[in-house]
């Protein structure tokens, strides 16, 4: 080996050690930016995380993991409403009958249901006066379907857009 050969071979030795540390540094902080991305998308607001803690944990992963697609489909949520007491679901009730009086299968008071609306840059764009084909282009009734989430504009009574709940 002439000298220039071993100099340049020590070259590119030196080139691929610098690239190995290099990598060797980037993928714990690649790792990192990922797993704070995706901490970032699942976690929300204040005011919907206080929501969803009153609900039942499982129920509770399920509209976490659908809120998580609604953001996707580039939805941000308020949750106008989640776990209820008898109390407050009897007022509903009395402010409009076709709201259910309290009982023991209300999913609301068993924490399985939340109502919600639905923001797009700021705006609301899906809410209680919406139409259902604006609801049903939007993609979020799809996504709460893929949660095994169930959605109360399909309520054969009652049209009920806001209204989501654990599918039966
Ligand atoms: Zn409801």
């Amino acid at each position: 080996m002439t000298a220039t050969a071993a100099a340049a071979a020590v070259h590119v030795h030196g080139v691929e050690l610098l690239l190995r540390r290099l990598l060797c540094n980037a993928v714990p902080l690649l790792l990192l930016l990922l797993l704070w991305l995706f901490l970032k998308m699942v976690t929300f607001p204040p005011p919907v995380e206080s929501k969803l803690k009153t609900l039942p944990l499982d129920f509770a992963v399920r509209v976490r993991a659908w809120l998580f697609l609604c953001k996707l489909l580039g939805y941000s949520v308020i949750i106008t409403s989640a776990r209820r007491t008898a109390a407050e679901q009897l007022a509903l009730h009395k402010q409009d009958k076709r709201n259910p009086a309290p009982s023991a299968t209300n999913t609301h008071l068993l924490g399985i249901a939340v109502d919600v609306n639905f923001l797009k840059a700021g705006t609301i764009v899906l809410r209680k006066a919406t139409e259902k084909s604006l609801w049903l282009n939007s993609g979020v009734v799809r996504a709460a379907q893929l949660c095994g989430i169930s959605w109360g504009g399909n309520f054969s009574n009652y049209y009920d857009p806001v209204h989501f709940q654990l599918a039966s």
